[in-house]
């Protein structure tokens, strides 16, 4: 992405019909470019204007034409933003149009033809970071908000978007930037008054070694902490939903999605690939992983399930073991359950049986499945009729949330938990060096990577290569 001082301009608005569609201008020319364009309506007729002279953070109704043929374009609103009131803090116009995707091309291409660039996706954020508009998190924050999936994502990512992640940082940037200016300071004067007893306390007052790492500890300790829940928000989860043909996972997927989505048919092994929804979960975007199996013979289609089972347990952060409650459990149930043992245990992955087909009085006996899998909450419910679906649902928010505690959520992106946990490395380093006594110019260097892994989540350290990663993830326009 281009770090230049060009105006840019792009559609903000997704593509297809709408009511409106905007085309955003941002830049120094924002002005003439649009007046070169725009003419007011006029009861004498269409005149144009000059935002320069003219008051900001106004509405114009007008049209926009092709100045080099005259030819009118579309019936507008423009508005007109002087920096650095507005988002990027440059002088910015926003093109009201109507919203089909001709009138927006065709106004999007005179703007360009007046001067403007393309712009690339999240140049307009980009901007408002490298301005002072917005910090990298709350740049960051500014994706989330928009794809958020539940209400609850929002409300996580517009309090960042407030500033709240920035802010939970700040006593560890605080701590770790004196700390750093003390030992630095120590460094240039190392025969100065300004050294630090056995336990770490100044006589000057200063903040004390020992204090300062514990204070940067904690607050990183603490999103660290809340990164497992904010995660969740934001990532989602992915939920498979495993067992043997004919159990009753399609059924038990619509009945959760509560549509007809997956087909269901009474022939073992009908649905054919591996199926992704998503539903709210609490809060909880859960995209929910349906392995079926095929139309084969009867033991292969048994191998089958298996092997699907297997598969989707790769990349599942949770899982439902679908057992058909009216039978006694197969052998491919208790080669699933085997599985499920092997990996609830060597890689945390909460998993919850659903005893299916609880509206059916024939009940078989789990006993050989629950002894392989013990402690696993289980669930009666069915899919057919809905009851316990309501219990299903809560136990997996439950089994999900489990990891989480009571540290408040941090939705952080995976760049910025591996940043933090940089950070926190180094202040264990610290620590460590602290209380083997080394050098303080060692110290310091442990401090100073400490502080530098904070600014690349705030955004004060960040390189371009990462700059340009995080606001590929844009759209056009934003
Ligand atoms: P899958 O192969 O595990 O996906 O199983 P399906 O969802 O295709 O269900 C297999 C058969 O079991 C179908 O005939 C369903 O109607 C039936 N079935 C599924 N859930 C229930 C349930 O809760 N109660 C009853 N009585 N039948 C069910």
């Amino acid at each position: 992405m281009p770090i230049d001082n060009a105006t840019i301009a792009a559609i903000a608005t997704p593509p297809g019909e709408g009511g409106i569609g905007v085309i955003r201008i941002s830049g120094p020319d924002a002005a003439d470019i649009a007046a070169a364009v725009f003419r007011r309506h006029r009861r004498r007729g269409e005149i144009p204007i000059d935002l320069r002279t003219t008051e900001s953070h106004r509405l114009h109704y007008g049209i926009i034409v092709d100045p080099s043929t005259g030819e009118r374009i579309d019936d507008v609103l423009l508005a007109w933003m002087r920096g650095p009131r507005t988002y990027t803090r440059q002088d910015t116009v926003e093109i009201s149009c109507h919203g089909g995707p001709l009138p927006l091309r065709e106004t999007l291409r005179v703007v360009l033809a007046a001067g403007a660039r393309h712009a690339e996706p999240g140049e307009f954020t980009l901007r408002a970071f490298l301005n002072g508009r917005l910090d990298l998190a709350q740049a960051e924050a500014v994706v989330q908000v928009i794809g958020a999936r539940t209400a609850e994502s929002l409300r996580l990512a517009v309090s960042d978007l407030a500033g709240d992640l920035t802010r939970r940082l700040d006593p560890a940037n605080a701590a770790l930037v004196s700390l750093l200016a003390y030992l630095d300071a120590a460094a240039d004067f190392p025969d100065d008054e300004i050294d630090i007893d056995a336990t770490g306390h100044r006589a000057d007052g200063l903040i004390a070694v020992d204090q300062g790492l514990a204070a940067a500890e904690e607050a990183l300790a603490a999103v660290i902490a809340g990164s497992h829940a904010g995660m969740l928000y934001r990532e989602g989860a992915r939920i498979a939903l495993v067992g043997c043909p004919n159990v009753g996972k399609s059924s038990l997927l619509n009945a959760l999605l509560r549509t007809e989505r997956a087909i269901v048919t009474p022939i073992a092994g009908t649905t054919r690939d591996v199926i992704e929804e998503t539903i709210n979960l609490e809060g909880i975007p859960a995209t929910l992983l349906d392995t079926a199996g095929i139309v084969e013979t009867e033991d292969v289609v048994e191998r089958i399930g298996v092997e699907r089972s297997r598969a989707a347990l790769q990349t599942a952060s949770a899982i439902v073991f679908v057992l058909d409650g009216s039978c006694d459990p197969q052998p491919g149930d208790i080669e699933i359950a085997g599985l499920l043992a092997a990996r609830a245990a060597d890689q945390q992955v909460p998993v919850v049986i659903a005893r299916n087909k609880a509206d059916l009085p024939d009940r078989g006996d789990l006993a050989p499945v629950l002894g392989l899998l013990p402690g696993i909450p289980v669930v009666a419910l069915s899919a057919t009729t809905g009851v316990g679906l309501a219990g299903l649902e809560r136990t997996l928010a439950a089994a999900l949330r489990a990891g989480e505690g009571s540290a408040q959520p941090a939705m952080i992106s995976a760049r910025q938990r591996a940043a933090l946990d940089r950070a926190l490395a180094h202040v264990h380093d610290a620590q460590e060096a602290w209380a083997l006594g080394v050098p303080q110019d060692l110290l310091a260097t442990s401090v100073r990577a400490a502080l530098h892994a904070v600014g690349e989540v705030t955004g004060e350290n960040v390189d371009e290569a990462v700059l340009a990663e995080i606001f590929s993830r844009f759209c056009i326009g934003k």
